[in-house]
């Protein structure tokens, strides 16, 4: 009979559980005991789970009081020196200072820096490795947790991120590679304690291997698995691999030296069979055919009738999972009281996902169900793309440019903000008093348009050039429009972790999506109406939208996202007739959509950037679009930002150096595309730290950039919005921002 188990579970627990102890802790709160109280109270409850549902392992490891990569980073004592202050003996406190740059005990200090887990939406603690790095084991907490759970008489399955991967996560002074010799005798130490506990298999993550690996890299993995091997013969390896495609790393990942592996089904289902071509007698393989990253409950027949042949041939040496580990999924559906039962229906959460492996697993004992009928033949990819031909504006940015700067009138440097004012106590309380009914709707909206009319005045004040509307309606950037779109759902309880204690709540794209009525129109028409000065429209972009929400199974992507564009373009057209003739269309999250294999980032590029363009094209040429994108390291889609074809483009720069702006600059200094042939913003200053920028900093910083990016295309501005900030921190830095535009302006 096929076996079950899962590569992990959610950690934030059903209710949040987990971020509130922290930030009750962090706060001072409440004591370290309580909140690891919280913590075993989670695993105890994720454990019993598993187990209810039958799986033949529970998942150790995979609980984290932060980050799965910082829980490494502590078991082979990678800690950077500057957080090793404070009580020796308060790890805990040492190991929130590596994320957050503070904890209850010690001095405050940078924090480390946090960038995406393949792509997901999951941001984790990049190692830093120094240049003569040492590594030493200190794996308590991983070897509590094996014996916790086996007292509480469970058969654990530990969990730990492989070598070259934790190595290819990490930055290092040189080559991360060269480090493999110095910290594989932990991993030795690690397994030779983990075979002591009594455990029968541990999980080695090793997802890099869906990459395209640099020749180095792949060439390590069979020294470094027979020496992972030979330290431990008796513990069974699972070698675990996820979001990805292994092609060319797939006769490679069934020929290390371990006792099964694990693929992804639901990104690759085409690598099945080649998968159990390459599987050795004595191995097991895992398949991970529910998908760990969406909230649809499978289709279990469609997987009964693929593998119920494997099943019969491999029996006991089937295994079956999710595709990644759940902690992309939200936890437990039973927690999900919003939504009505024809929704429910068709949705699995992580605790529903268990039940489906155990489902699953009693029908692949049986017969062979009696086949689904044949759904709709979805649109593919390519008849999406047909329909995108020609999406871009019919005139060109040098005929745009001249239009556009004899209707504004703008001077050199013209300063702007990203889009969002501080949402302030007040505006989260009034927000919170609507939803709930003690206020009525006219009482919220009467508050919106206040907090719009103090954003202008303040702004106008400032003396900024082209002023916003603040976002005050808005608490979120994505869930705005999905509440106005038809086509969402948004949960009361899909928390998915997005880092450390923050959440995020994505909704789902649940059926064709529409736009019954304009969504922002009322709001940029009212802030338009106070000022003279042009105010700026702004939406989030098609990609954004599909990328920060759970998309459809039964549609490709590319199909939700011209859904998103057809509605977007009618929101712009408003926009414009409405006198809006400066609009922005964000979206920062078209990079985490970029697909792991360089393959195939031309073809979701053809899509992603084309549903952009279609929201704007059929603009008059004297109507500026606008972008933006919170991060800097732009090289490998420089193509594809330069052919969103938008006429200005705001991005994060000020905590990156100008290498960065290179990558932009045209002509002599040009990057190695060619540049940015448009106007740009790069933020002259960090809006995520509380630090008011000083203006002769501001001065110097835009000299600086002035050296590589033509004036006549310069705009001044912040990184990113302004919501998480106070006004009196914005007020100071928007005046400072402004006056070092007026200063350089005057050198000219
Ligand atoms: N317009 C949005 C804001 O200012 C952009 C946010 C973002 O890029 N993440 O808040
Ligand atoms: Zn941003």
């Amino acid at each position: 009979m096929a076996q079950t188990h899962i590569l992990g579970y959610p950690r934030i627990g059903a209710g949040r559980e987990l971020k509130k102890a922290q930030e009750a802790y962090w706060r001072g709160e409440i004591s370290q005991q309580e909140l690891l109280a919280v913590g075993a109270e989670i695993r105890r409850g994720n454990w019993q789970a598993q187990r209810d549902a039958g799986l033949d392992l529970v998942t150790v490891g995979d609980f984290a009081w932060y980050d799965q990569v910082l829980n490494h980073t502590l078991l082979f004592g990678a800690v950077p020196a500057r957080f090793r202050q404070g009580a020796a003996d308060n790890k805990l406190d040492q190991y929130f200072r590596v994320a957050r740059g503070r904890a209850p005990s010690g001095e405050p200090v940078a924090a480390s820096a946090m960038t995406k887990w393949f792509d997901t939406n999951y941001h984790y603690l990049v190692p830093e490795f120094a240049a003569e790095q040492q590594f030493a084991l200190d794996s308590d907490w991983l070897l509590d947790e094996v014996r916790e759970a086996q007292a509480l008489g469970h058969s654990p399955k530990p969990v730990v991120i492989g070598p070259l991967t934790y190595l290819w996560l990490g930055r290092a002074q040189g080559e991360a590679l060269a480090l493999l010799p110095q910290l594989l005798p932990c991993y030795e130490q690690l397994l030779q304690q983990l075979a002591d506990t009594g455990v029968e298999w541990v999980q080695i993550d090793e997802p890099i291997l869906g990459l395209d690996l640099p020749s180095e890299w792949r060439d390590a993995f069979a020294d470094t698995y027979r020496g992972i091997r030979a330290a431990a013969p008796s513990l069974k390896l699972l070698l675990a691999t996820y979001f990805s495609p292994l092609r060319e790393n797939l006769p490679l990942a069934f020929d290390l030296p371990v006792d099964g592996v694990h693929i992804d089904c639901v990104r690759a289902p085409e690598e099945l069979p080649a998968a159990v071509a390459a599987l050795r007698q004595e191995q097991v393989l895992s398949v991970g055919v529910l998908n760990g990253r969406n909230v649809w409950r499978a289709d279990l027949a469609r997987w009964q009738r693929e593998l119920k042949p494997r099943a019969d041939q491999l029996g006991e040496r089937l295994w079956l999972s999710a595709s990644c580990s759940l902690l992309h999924c939200p936890v437990d559906l039973d927690t999900e009281t919003k939504l009505p039962a024809v929704q429910l229906q068709k949705l699995a959460y992580s605790r529903q996902k268990l039940a489906e492996l155990q489902q699953l697993q009693a029908l692949l004992l049986g017969d062979i169900a009696t086949a689904d009928t044949a759904a709709d033949s979805p649109l593919t990819d390519k008849a999406v793309i047909a329909e995108l031909q020609d999406t871009w504006r019919p005139q060109s940015y040098t005929e745009r440019a001249p239009l556009q700067r004899n209707r504004w009138q703008l001077p050199l440097l013209p300063t702007t903000t990203i889009g969002s004012f501080p949402q302030t106590d007040l505006l989260r309380q009034v927000r919170r008093q609507f939803r709930s009914g003690e206020i009525s709707e006219q009482d919220y909206l009467d508050h919106l348009r206040a907090e719009i009319a103090e954003a202008i005045r303040r702004q106008e004040i400032i003396g900024l050039d082209v002023l916003v509307h603040g976002e005050a309606e808005r608490n979120d950037m994505v869930e705005y429009f999905g509440e106005q779109l038809d086509g969402f759902v948004h949960t009361g309880n899909g928390w998915v972790q997005s880092y450390g204690s923050r959440c995020v709540k994505p909704p789902i794209i649940f059926g064709d999506i529409s736009r019954p009525q304009p969504m922002t129109v009322e709001w940029s028409r009212y802030a338009q109406s106070l000022t003279s000065k042009p105010v700026k429209g702004m939406l989030t972009g098609p990609v954004t939208i599909l990328n920060w929400s759970f998309p459809r199974e039964d549609i490709p992507r590319s199909e939700s996202c011209l859904q998103i564009a057809k509605a977007l373009r009618r929101e712009v057209l408003d926009l414009e007739a409405a006198g809006i003739g400066i609009i922005q269309i964000d979206e920062p999250a078209l990079r985490e959509g970029v697909p792991l294999r360089q393959a195939e980032h031309q073809g979701y590029f053809d899509w992603a950037v084309a549903c952009f363009r279609y929201t704007c094209s059929q603009v008059k040429a004297e109507t500026q679009i606008h972008t933006h994108m919170c991060y800097s390291n732009f090289n490998a889609i420089m193509d594809a930002i330069v052919a969103l074809d938008a006429d200005v483009i705001t991005i994060e720069s000020a905590r990156s150096d100008l290498q960065l702006l290179r990558v932009f600059s045209q002509g002599e200094r040009a990057g190695k595309n060619g540049g940015y042939p448009n106007e740009m913003g790069p933020g002259i200053y960090d809006i995520h730290s509380p630090n008011v920028p000083e203006r002769l900093e501001l001065v110097a910083r835009l000299r600086k950039i002035a050296e590589v990016i033509p004036l006549e295309k310069l705009w001044v501005n912040p990184d990113c919005g302004l919501k998480t900030r106070s006004w009196a921190e914005v007020g100071t830095s928007l005046l400072n921002m402004v006056e070092a535009a007026r200063t350089v302006r005057a050198e000219l």
